[in-house]
């Protein structure tokens, strides 16, 4: 231990609310009578995006649950708590006060997920004249560089290529150097909907019950971020690596089996109010990417469930997928394109956010449905990011950097290296197909499908016209309008824009003056947050 904790340190380590890992590169070589550790709250994190309450939440009582099992180890922690006197707001604040009070002889910090984070690091490290050594982050199973290797040359980059490579590498789910099953991919078993008789009774997942430091957080958080939208009350988040194992293997246990085949499924609960808001989903997003949870066991968990009979291959190649592929490759894209990913937007989508994204106020029951739920929990499941409110704001033409921003807000697992090529990439294609291979657009025929959502919407997802049609199915056809000269250079809408071309003229004109319409309710229901 540290006998004199605010003598000079050699070494001062900077952990960010997103590096909770006691095995970080950041702790190689850390000696706790010449080094300390460095934590800060700061309100900056909480307001550059108009965050959820249970987002500020789980972080903050990560943080402090992982302040107090360091100090328990006799670690000197220098930790500033949002609500003490004096506390700056800011990183860069808090920051330069702590090396100009202790003058370590140098700083440390894993590579920050973040762009902002790392160009703040850097210039604050600068400006102070204080060493900063940047150290890998070894969380992730591919590094940048591996990444950029996979890049290079590659006209498209796709998922999956990727995620084959890090199959074989990883020897992930493979039989020698063929994949396990003779098949990469097991989507065709996978991917129903729940058909009219719905879920059923999906086992609940592990629930974890505020204890006293994440009380503390939650009153902090009621009281400083009253105006911040979300709900509190349903707050169940594991917050430390132990809670994390814990939902770990109740998943595998409990709900692997079936995620697969119903991964994409929607269900709004008639038996009280979102009710099953996970369904087979793991819930693991937002303890990996604090890093609560390595990746490595997750999906060594899930493998051994396979090879142990209880769980079938599609499922577990589905979640895999997810993890070692998408998880991974989107880090990439994040990494390879930034700076200038974050501002591109290819299709010049120009619109504002509608206000109901912040309320859940709409008569459209999808997206009630995934918005309140997001409001209540701060989850909602890929598809219904991807298929519902990603979809909605993509055919309107919201301006992508405000949906990013919406996003980056309202997860408790959103963090920008992962929300943002999701968002701006896969789900608005303000990229131009840099992160998928085309603009996922539908009508309201696949929410219909996919959900009981439209079973008394006051809209019918059949009709593109008149005063009961679906604004889904009214800006689908519409977007296939305001963007056929480039969606035709894509061989992968080449079925869609078949189906256009059965439009007659009077029919694509009524379209347009509709979509005018809706675009026009949602500007006036547009307000500044
Ligand atoms: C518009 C949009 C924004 C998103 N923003 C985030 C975000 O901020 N943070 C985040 O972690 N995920 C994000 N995702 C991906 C995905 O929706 C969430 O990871 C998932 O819903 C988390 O719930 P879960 O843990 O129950 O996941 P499961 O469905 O159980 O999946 C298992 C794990 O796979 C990983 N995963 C699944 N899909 C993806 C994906 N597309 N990209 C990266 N990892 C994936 C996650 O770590 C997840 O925990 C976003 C997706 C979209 C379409
Ligand atoms: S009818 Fe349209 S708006 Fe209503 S729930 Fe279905 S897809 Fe959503």
């Amino acid at each position: 231990m540290n006998l004199y904790p605010q003598a000079r340190p050699r070494h001062l380590i900077i952990v960010l609310g997103d590096q909770l890992d006691n095995d970080s590169a950041g702790f190689d070589g850390f000696d706790s009578e010449q080094d300390a550790v460095w934590m800060a709250e700061v309100a900056e994190e909480s307001t550059h995006v108009w965050s959820h309450k249970a987002r500020i939440a789980v972080f903050l009582s990560a943080m402090r649950h992982f302040r107090d099992a360091l100090r328990q180890r006799s670690v000197t922690v220098h930790y500033r708590q949002l609500d003490e006197p004096g506390n700056h707001g800011a990183f860069v604040g808090e920051l330069t006060a702590t090396v100009k009070r202790l003058s370590p002889q140098k700083l440390i910090v894993v590579e920050p997920g973040e762009w902002r984070v790392r160009e703040s690091l850097q210039t604050t490290a600068l400006a102070l004249g204080v060493d900063l050594e940047l150290r890998p982050d070894r969380h992730f199973l591919s590094t940048r560089e591996e990444f950029a290797a996979h890049a290079k040359g590659r006209k498209q980059l796709r998922m999956e290529f990727f995620y084959r490579e890090m199959r074989r590498k990883h020897e992930v789910l493979m039989d020698g150097d063929q994949p396990v099953g003779g098949a990469w991919n097991f989507d065709a078993d996978n991917r129903d909907s729940f058909g009219k008789s719905g879920p059923g009774d999906v086992p609940q997942p592990s629930r974890f019950r505020p204890d006293k430091v994440t009380s503390e957080v939650l009153a902090l958080v009621a009281n400083q971020f009253a105006k911040h939208p979300g709900s509190l009350a349903h707050f169940d988040w594991p917050v430390t690596p132990a809670q994390a194992q814990t939902a770990l293997h109740d998943f595998i246990e409990h709900r692997l089996p079936n995620f697969g085949k119903y991964e994409d499924a929607m269900w709004s609960s008639s038996d009280g109010l979102f009710a099953q808001p996970y369904l087979f989903h793991s819930r693991l997003s937002a303890a990996m990417n604090l890093k609560l949870l390595d990746p490595r066991e997750v999906i060594a968990a899930a493998e051994a469930a396979y090879r142990k009979g209880r769980a079938p291959l599609a499922s577990v190649e589905g979640f895999i997928r997810q993890i070692l592929g998408w998880r991974e490759f989107v880090r990439g894209i994040y990494w390879h394109f930034m700076p200038g990913y974050r501002g591109l937007n290819v299709l010049n989508a120009g619109e504002p956010l509608p206000d109901f994204y912040w309320t859940g106020k709409t008569e459209m029951n999808c997206l009630r449905e995934a918005i309140g739920q997001t409001l209540e929990f701060g989850y909602a499941h890929h598809i219904q990011r991807l298929m519902v409110t990603g979809l909605f704001s993509l055919l309107l033409g919201v301006k992508p950097q405000a949906v990013h921003e919406w996003y980056l807000a309202m997860y408790v697992d959103a963090v920008e290296w992962v929300e943002l090529p999701n968002t701006l990439g896969m789900s608005q294609h303000g990229d131009g197909g840099l992160m998928a291979s085309k603009p996922y657009v539908a009508s309201g025929k696949y929410i219909e499908r996919m959900s009981n959502y439209c079973v008394g919407c006051r809209y019918d997802p059949a009709k593109s016209t008149g005063d009961d049609a679906c604004p889904f199915t009214t800006l689908y056809w519409d977007f296939l309008l305001r963007h056929e000269k480039f969606l035709a250079k894509n061989q992968r809408m080449a079925m869609q824009l078949k189906n256009l071309a059965r439009l007659d003229a009077p029919k694509r004109r009524a379209i347009q003056q509709q979509a005018t319409q809706c675009r026009a309710v949602c500007r006036h229901s547009t307000a500044a947050v």
